[in-house]
């Protein structure tokens, strides 16, 4: 809530709690913040299901964080998503700037987690939000961070396999109707593609992932 224009003090930088609420508004202002923050140290994780124009602003913060040696990861939905399709050289140009973007079916968690310490959790699509108006909320602290990245199987879903059959990296991540998750090559000219068969792999967690 924004206080009456001229009766509040400044809010204390040193609040006792470490979770407060952004208000996203589409302005370049907004991009910028997201941007600031993204200049993060060691590491970024990025859900956004979709990309659109917003990402051309931030793609020249995200290779730079990439060329200072930080990990960015970045989820967006499979390129046969209604919404992405429209995108797809955008998220070519994503892939040229970050060496792990993973495809993901259906995804819808707009999240992002800088350096295992801050949280942004809500509804702001951070790679292509323009007009409407979202909420995020930042959340400070390594336990959530760590614990939200345990539960998004962050570590095991950054590493999507290459095809078994064309040897593409094509692979889109998918979850059953019974809740076990595998890799699909969408490869068109895949040569196990059959219809609406292709290949496919399960994911392989490591033990200290949930399934
Ligand atoms: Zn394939």
């Amino acid at each position: 809530m924004r206080p009456p224009r001229g009766t509040s003090p400044r809010p204390s930088r040193r609040r006792p709690t470490g979770r407060r609420t952004t208000r996203s508004r589409p302005s370049p202002r907004n991009c910028t913040t997201l941007a600031r923050r993204l200049a993060g140290l060691r590491a970024q994780w990025i859900w956004s299901p979709w990309t659109a124009k917003r990402l051309t602003g931030l793609l020249p913060v995200l290779g730079e964080a990439v060329r200072r040696g930080v990990r960015v990861t970045v989820f967006v939905r499979d390129p046969y998503d209604t919404g992405q399709k429209k995108q797809a050289d955008l998220v070519k140009r994503l892939r040229a700037v970050v060496p792990t973007v993973v495809p993901v079916n259906v995804m819808h968690q707009k999240i992002v987690v800088i350096d295992e310490r801050t949280v942004l959790l809500g509804s702001l699509n951070s790679l292509s939000q323009s007009r409407s108006r979202e909420v995020m909320l930042t959340i400070k602290g390594g336990h959530f961070a760590r614990k939200i990245l345990t539960h998004e199987h962050a570590e095991d879903f950054a590493r999507p396999p290459s095809c078994g059959a064309c040897h593409g990296d094509e692979v889109d991540l998918r979850r059953r109707g019974n809740g076990t998750w595998y890799w699909r090559c969408y490869h068109r000219a895949c040569p196990a593609r059959r219809g609406d068969k292709a290949w496919q792999t399960a994911v392989r967690f490591s033990p200290s992932g949930r399934r």
